[in-house]
């Protein structure tokens, strides 16, 4: 471009400074460095801080957008894809809040909240559903992920269970249902009981995806029940009955 040397001035952008007409020159919107026409870029009036003249410095495209030009000031990553994407066309994820495109997001059906591919789980009831990550928890007993419309407590164990592994007419979980006389190792015993119970005793036992569940009974008809998680040295339930 040709200037006339009476209004020179200078151009920060381009590859180190160079000279320009004065009436081409201005401020970046975004650093404030003067910058000539040719090396600046105007953001659109519906970017998130308005239309600005943008130098190169600051210049990123929208990915998550219409690839519109927006300042750098306006723009975060996307977590998962890494692209920039400006604070119109971003969410975050209702789980861990980071910020997402608009690709990666989908709302959870019940609640609606938005959550990313990663929190994005699946009810074992119903598995065309999608809920957030903490919308949903494990089944002990199949290990199956469950909504809270899905799962209940059992009667006799009192861990939170699948619909599907609840035996309707006794309200105990399908492990409670299916323990049998076994005489538990010495150190699981010892584990549960601080101290060794007198007289006549014995238990029952079965195991599942995430615990040994054990019935202890005292005679009297009294039935204490132990759920030991694997691997644990303390039972992270006891239920008396
Ligand atoms: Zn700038
Ligand atoms: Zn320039
Ligand atoms: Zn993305
Ligand atoms: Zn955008
Ligand atoms: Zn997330
Ligand atoms: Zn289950
Ligand atoms: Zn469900
Ligand atoms: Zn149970």
């Amino acid at each position: 471009m040709v200037h006339c040397t009476a209004h020179e001035g200078v151009c920060a952008d381009g590859g180190g400074e160079h000279p320009a007409c004065s009436a081409c020159l201005e401020a970046c919107g975004s650093c404030g460095r003067i910058i000539c026409n040719r090396h600046a870029e105007q953001s659109k009036a519906d970017a998130p801080k308005g239309s600005r003249r943008l130098c190169a410095a600051c210049l990123r495209y929208c990915e998550g957008g219409t690839n519109e030009p927006v300042g750098v000031d306006e723009v975060a990553q996307c977590a998962s894809c890494g692209r920039s994407v400006c604070t119109a066309h971003q969410a975050v994820c209702a789980v861990d809040e980071q910020v997402q495109c608009s690709r990666h997001l989908r709302r959870a059906d019940g609640s609606g909240r938005l959550v990313c591919e990663q929190h994005r789980e699946a009810c074992v009831a119903e598995p065309e559903a999608v809920f957030a990550a903490d919308e949903v928890s494990s089944c002990p007993v199949c290990g199956k992920t469950a909504c809270a419309r899905h799962q209940a407590a059992c009667g006799y164990c009192g861990r939170q269970v699948c619909t599907a592994d609840l035996v309707q007419q006794t309200g105990r979980c399908a492990t409670c249902g299916r323990l049998e006389t076994a005489e538990p190792p010495e150190d699981v015993v010892a584990a549960l009981l601080a101290t060794a119970p007198s007289g006549k005793r014995s238990w029952r036992m079965a195991r599942d995806r995430t615990h040994v569940v054990l019935e202890l009974n005292l005679g009297w008809r009294r039935r204490t029940v132990f759920t030991l998680p694997h691997g644990a040295s303390e039972p992270d339930g006891v239920v008396t009955h």
